[in-house]
């Protein structure tokens, strides 16, 4: 995509600080990150989102994060860490090149990363469960 920033980063075009790549994948550094080592895995291939993302591929995306959340850990000190993946404008996502956050989690960190809980009833639960359920 040749207005895409990451793939302009897996390409060299841009410069990133890169922690771990393959064929298929690259992590990098965050280059305004929330907390010191804020980590972004991507695949070198250019998708956008969840709904783009082949789901065996995103199964060895996963598998990696798991082992660069271990080195974090070991290399940083950290104890606690957030995943997160953003998917269109309204969930937040700036950068339409699939990506995930693994953010470190500091004792009194500044990151944020919450939500408001609803109060439905068991009806109201058994619908959207239905409805979701009724596709898989
Ligand atoms: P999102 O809001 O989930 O799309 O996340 C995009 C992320 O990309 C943000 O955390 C940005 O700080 C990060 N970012 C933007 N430009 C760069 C860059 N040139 N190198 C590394 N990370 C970047
Ligand atoms: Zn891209």
């Amino acid at each position: 995509m040749d207005n895409c920033i990451f793939c302009k980063i897996i390409n060299g075009d841009i410069p990133s600080a890169v922690v771990f790549e393959n064929d298929e994948f690259k992590a990098i550094l965050d280059r305004f990150p929330s907390n010191e080592g804020h980590v972004l895995i991507m695949p070198k291939e250019h998708c956008a989102n969840i709904f783009e993302m082949d789901p065996e591929k995103g199964g060895r995306l996963f598998a990696l994060a798991v082992k660069i959340a271990s080195a974090m850990k070991e290399a940083l000190g950290f104890e606690n860490m957030n995943v997160l993946q953003n998917n269109g404008p309204v969930a937040g996502q700036t950068v339409n090149h699939f990506h995930l956050h693994l953010i470190p989690r500091y004792e009194n960190d500044s990151v944020n990363v919450s939500w408001p809980q609803m109060d439905l009833t068991d009806e109201q639960i058994e619908e959207v469960r239905k409805k979701i359920a009724s596709i898989l």
